[in-house]
């Protein structure tokens, strides 16, 4: 039986990943895609096209969808205006991913491709792994702050990164690193800064401690004596 390609899926969604600008989240309005790809929401789609939105909702509950045009062999990728933003992207990412990967069908072995390729070209793995390698503390909190991911899918993709080790890292995945490092040092650099302000404030007490030291010396303590006598 077929096996979803795990591999394949994190290798297009590093490609494509490449041709995006540089921020750590994405932005759905300014996405580089391939000229067959159309991205669109269903709520402009369907007022251009003079149609209901509520022919597309039915299929719009996973918050996206994709519909193949044979005869101008496009894609066009429809999402949901008024979903979180978090979501909206997922979405879009996802039907991405069956695009790029020549899915024809939408069986379980897609399903599970396109979310591989979701969470690859959303949330980087190498990326991760920098952030997690350079933080005393990394949580899914990190993934979603770093990554806009939901924290469902920051969820998916921390336990992703705990079940899984890396057994090679591709020319892209470097380049991935090489062009987001910036972002990511300076986000371990404010963690590190939040994680040293409980250590500075417990510092500040001390002060007191070395005078009260200095006001039990015995001279100090001869004088107390000596008041209470
Ligand atoms: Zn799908």
């Amino acid at each position: 039986m077929d096996k979803p390609n795990f591999e394949l899926a994190k290798k297009c969604a590093d490609y494509v990943r490449l041709q995006q600008k540089q921020e750590l989240k994405l932005d759905i309005q300014k996405l580089v895609v391939a000229p067959n790809i159309i991205i669109d929401s269903v709520q402009n789609f369907a007022s251009i096209t003079g149609q209901s939105t509520d022919i597309y909702m039915p299929k719009l509950i996973k918050g996206s969808l994709k519909i193949w045009d044979p005869k101008n062999a496009i894609h066009l990728i429809l999402y949901d205006d008024t979903q979180r933003s978090p979501r909206r992207l997922w979405g879009i990412a996802h039907e991405l991913g069956h695009a790029y990967l020549g899915h024809e069908v939408d069986g379980r072995n897609q399903e599970v491709e396109a979310h591989s390729f979701a969470a690859e070209f959303l949330a980087p793995e190498i990326a991760l792994r920098y952030v997690q390698e350079n933080l005393i503390e990394f949580t899914s909190v990190d993934i979603s702050l770093l990554f806009g991911l939901s924290e469902e899918a920051a969820n998916k993709r921390l336990n992703y990164l705990l079940t899984t080790y890396p057994y090679h890292t591709t020319t892209n995945e470097f380049e991935i690193l090489r062009i987001l490092k910036p972002q990511l040092d300076d986000y371990i650099a404010s963690m590190k800064s939040f994680y040293t302000i409980p250590f500075a404030a417990s510092a500040s007490p001390q002060p007191k401690f070395v005078l009260n030291q200095a006001a039990l010396s015995s001279t100090n303590y001869g004088t107390s004596f000596s008041i209470n006598k």
